[in-house]
């Protein structure tokens, strides 16, 4: 419970502007107090652990108190409305239930506004589809990556006939405006962005409304800053680099300027569906996903939103980075696609991404069905150049 009484100056902020002066918490915080080191209240009143794995070390642990509980259903009705989610909705929500916060937050939101919540959790796609149509779900909550197998499971299965698909709520990784598009058309609704993470309690910190110009930041429970990325200092209004959020209302796990390696740009612009909160633009990517390919910084979004824009081309790909010993990274994007012309379609996007992101790529088409499906956050990314070592 010291941690971030050692942060805080004696007698406490006298004002939000004060926040910008305290030390970050980064991931490597929440390993290094792993499981209870950043809890602030006895462990009695923790009535909810949540965790985030990752891929490498210790998890993150966040917890709950019950008034946190009601503070993350207030957060989850918001996002449910900003999709206007209503009572007549039947909510299929195929986030992961269980440690993670997808499946427990979005059924939260769901239930609160008096939907029909159907919580089939990710996963037996078949049994996904087939609820679809016999229970009439109105509202799919799921990962993007998710999003698309279903739709793909949809369209091997007599298509859309009898799906009353209308909204779909789809976050807990980074996704394009190019994705969407191809979600929106194959399950035939409108998808809203949603943004949350496992430190700062799970989804409910922002979310899209039905102007989709960005994603409004819950800023009565969220203070949000953007920083830069190298040197941590704090941003003017409209400029890009990493998102900072500090939790105001958490009991359990209350988190100060949380480094969440997202990059992206804030706005005050008032949007036109007339809601209080500043927004922030769909994220560009993580700090942690971004690829360093021969001194060039690139996000996998980018080759999405691009390769989104070719005919035939069903959502799935990967990009395989490689080093020859003592010789340049090489790219290979490989896809998915249904194509008369295989070499024609990997010249023309060879030549689209030389144009537009500067990269001198390979591309590689593949039959749809080849690539693994990912029930819950895709990896895009295949990285062999740690095995021969980075100079
Ligand atoms: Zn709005």
């Amino acid at each position: 419970m010291s941690f971030y009484r050692e942060r805080l100056p004696e007698g406490g902020l006298r004002s939000l502007d004060e926040v910008g002066s305290l030390p970050f918490t980064t991931k490597e915080d929440f390993r290094a107090n792993y499981p209870f080191g950043l809890f602030a209240v006895p462990r009695e009143e923790v009535v909810r652990l949540h965790m985030s794995s990752g891929t490498t070390g210790r998890p993150v642990v966040t917890g709950y108190t019950r008034h946190d509980l009601e503070l993350w259903a207030e957060c989850m009705v918001r996002v449910m409305e900003y999709a206007g989610v209503t009572s007549r909705d039947v909510v299929q929500n195929a986030y992961g239930y269980g440690l993670f916060t997808g499946g427990m937050g979005l059924h939260l939101g769901a239930e609160a506004v008096g939907a029909t919540v159907v919580p089939t959790s990710s996963g037996v796609t078949q049994r996904q589809v087939m609820l679809m149509r016999d229970l009439g779900t109105t509202v799919l909550c799921c990962t993007p990556s998710y999003a698309l197998v279903l739709a793909e499971a949809l369209r091997g299965l007599e298509g859309r006939e009898g799906v009353r698909l209308r909204v779909g709520i789809f976050g807990a990784e980074p996704w394009s405006d190019g994705l969407r598009g191809q979600i929106q058309t194959h399950l035939g609704l409108e998808a809203f962005d949603i943004y949350g993470l496992t430190e700062l309690g799970g989804p409910g910190v922002a979310a899209e409304c039905s102007r989709h110009e960005g994603l409004h930041i819950f800023e009565d429970h969220f203070y949000a800053e953007v920083v830069d990325p190298d040197t941590g200092t704090p941003l003017q209004e409209g400029r890009p680099g990493e998102l900072v959020l500090t939790s105001l209302r958490r009991e359990a796990s209350p988190v100060l300027r949380y480094r969440t390696r997202d990059r992206t740009v804030l706005t005050s612009e008032p949007c036109a569906c007339g809601s209080p909160y500043r927004r922030f633009l769909r994220v560009q990517g993580r700090t942690d996903d971004m690829l360093v390919v021969r001194g060039e910084n690139v996000f996998p979004s980018q080759f999405e939103e691009l390769l989104a824009g070719f005919a035939g081309f069903n959502g799935q790909y990967i990009l395989v980075v490689d080093r020859q010993a003592h010789s340049l990274d090489t790219l290979e994007v490989r896809l998915e696609a249904d194509t008369a012309d295989e070499q024609r379609l990997e010249q023309e996007i060879r030549d689209r991404i030389r144009d537009s992101i500067g990269l001198t790529v390979t591309a590689k088409v593949l039959r749809p069905g080849v690539l693994p499906r990912s029930e819950g956050k895709a990896k895009r990314v295949v990285d062999h150049r740690e095995a021969v070592g980075t100079p």
